[in-house]
């Protein structure tokens, strides 16, 4: 068992201020395997006052020192990958190879992303020739809130920490209670990059309690927060009293509009992708909507891939899927599963209860859904887990509104070797992403929504002005 009961504030490690025990569960034994302290008001309001002390100082001094920091913090990071893949697996159920791969390397390639936009980053530049003597200058927001998940943990948080302190803000970070062991070890990386006490302040708690305190509290300049659409709203309401800045990356129920002309391994890879991470992505693409001529084709593909995909615990070597997070999403998604069927999807793949062999543990039999319409619950809800829903279509319009007849708004999918049409979909999809053919957003490309997803954009130049205010200056001596 691991303990964790102390919070970095100030630059040192620091009991509670009360005593309050909660357990992490390990997702694929369903044992406890840590204990951390759930922070209060006093503990909130501490960190808050040492992010505010620290504030003057972080954002007047040269952004040299600051990106220095940020390249230290990069190193850290990477010495310290293997603990952080462990620690990730542990708390969240990813597999250790995808948590080595894909959960550690994002967070490694986000810093390294924020790193190379900052180095031509512009703090202070003229407005433009025709308008002498006025200046745009961008300023750190001040004190910031930072509330995170537990599906990509370290993905998140250093889509938060690193572009605000690139900004010259001084933060608190609130992890989830379900995942904190990665954000206790990156605290940890951030105490030995030698980032100045008060700068970055870790307070762990649940959101009724330290996230709603950093919602409301009268310092805090701004939340950036990642996580449901229900939070995201509670916050935003939380926060307006003391008009924040709110910045939110929610939920999402991606459209794959699949073509006749799509390449050979365009279902293999949606359904793949839609299962990635036990399906605990909110960019997952989840609907799956394909051109009729393909469609009994594309259904015999996709039930294939989930019966090939192999579930298992986090601990195990290999490319199967883990268990998802916690109890009550495991019921959640068997409820949705359950809903499914009865609304009148044909179910192809996978189903109720839990994998053949698996009697323990968060674990979701990869499911197929077919002739899906878009009405049911399972094609409008965030399932959140392994959970493929897919239905034909006959034209592109009837594609397009299909796909864009959903609150949210986040990334859809195109699959097709007509560049005419590629381009008129990117457009016309209402969503702050558009991947195509399987080709992954460049470096650096801001990460965000529109709709119910949220509007923060984050990663790269985009995710540190996020962090700023524009100040627009007249009568600037040259
Ligand atoms: P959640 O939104 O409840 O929790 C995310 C974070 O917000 C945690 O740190 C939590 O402590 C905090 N939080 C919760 N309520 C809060 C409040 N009122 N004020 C301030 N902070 C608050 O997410 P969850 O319960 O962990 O997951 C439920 C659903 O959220 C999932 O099924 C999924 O649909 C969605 N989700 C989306 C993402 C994403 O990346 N967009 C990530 C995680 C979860």
């Amino acid at each position: 068992m691991i303990f964790k009961r102390d919070f970095y504030i100030n630059g040192k490690w620091v009991a509670p201020a009360a005593a309050r025990d909660h357990q992490v569960i390990d997702p694929s034994t369903e044992e406890p395997c840590a204990v951390i302290s759930l922070g209060d008001a006093a503990d909130t309001n501490a960190a808050v006052a040492a992010a505010k002390a620290a504030l003057p100082g972080w954002a007047l001094i040269d952004p040299a020192e600051r990106l220095a920091c940020v390249e230290r913090i990069l190193t850290i990071y990477r010495d310290r990958a293997e603990d952080m893949a462990q620690a990730i697996s542990l708390e969240m159920g990813a597999p250790i190879d995808l948590a080595r791969g894909s959960q550690v390397e994002a967070g490694a390639s986000h810093i390294q992303n924020f790193i190379t936009a900052f180095r031509d980053f512009q703090f202070l530049r003229p407005l433009g020739p025709h308008a002498p003597g006025a200046m745009i200058a961008m300023e750190p927001v001040g004190v910031v809130g930072l509330i995170t998940p537990w599906n990509w943990p370290m993905n998140q948080v250093t889509l938060k920490v690193i572009p605000a302190l690139l900004a010259g803000c001084t933060m608190v970070l609130k992890p989830s209670e379900e995942s904190p062991l990665s954000s206790l070890l990156f605290a940890e990386i951030v105490d030995a990059a030698g980032v100045p006490a008060g700068v970055f302040n870790l307070v762990n708690g649940d959101g009724m309690g330290v996230g709603t305190q950093l919602s409301t509290h009268p310092d805090v300049e701004m939340i950036s927060f990642t996580g449901s659409t229900r939070a995201g709203i509670a916050i935003s309401k939380a926060a307006a009293d003391t008009l924040k800045r709110v910045c939110l990356e929610l939920g999402g129920k991606g459209a794959n509009l699949i073509f006749a002309d799509a390449d050979d391994k365009a279902v293999q890879r949606g359904v793949r992708h839609c299962f990635n991470n036990s399906g605990q992505s909110c960019n997952a693409p989840t609907r799956m909507l394909v051109e009729r001529s393909i469609y009994d084709r594309a259904v015999a593909i996709a039930r294939e891939t989930a019966e090939a995909t192999r579930v298992g615990p986090a601990s195990e070597p290999g490319r199967h899927i883990g268990p998802v997070v916690n109890k009550s999403q495991y019921e959640k998604i068997q409820g949705l599963i359950e809903k499914g069927i009865a609304e009148g999807a044909r179910l192809v793949a996978g189903g109720p209860g839990r994998p053949d062999g698996l009697n323990r543990g968060f674990f979701v039999r990869p499911t197929v859904f077919a002739d899906c319409t878009p009405d049911m619950t399972i094609m409008r809800e965030e399932i959140f887990g392994p959970v493929l829903s897919i239905m034909p279509f006959d034209t592109e319009e009837e594609a397009l509104r299909i796909a864009n007849d959903t609150p949210y708004g986040l990334t859809n999918y195109v699959q097709t070797q007509d560049g005419a049409r590629r381009n008129r979909l990117a457009r016309l999809l209402k969503s702050g992403m558009v991947e195509m053919n399987g080709q992954s957003r460049g470096a650096g490309s801001p990460f965000g929504g529109v709709k119910a997803s949220g509007r923060a954009r984050e990663g790269g130049h985009w995710g540190i002005e996020e962090f700023l205010d524009v100040k627009s200056i007249s009568g600037w001596s040259d």
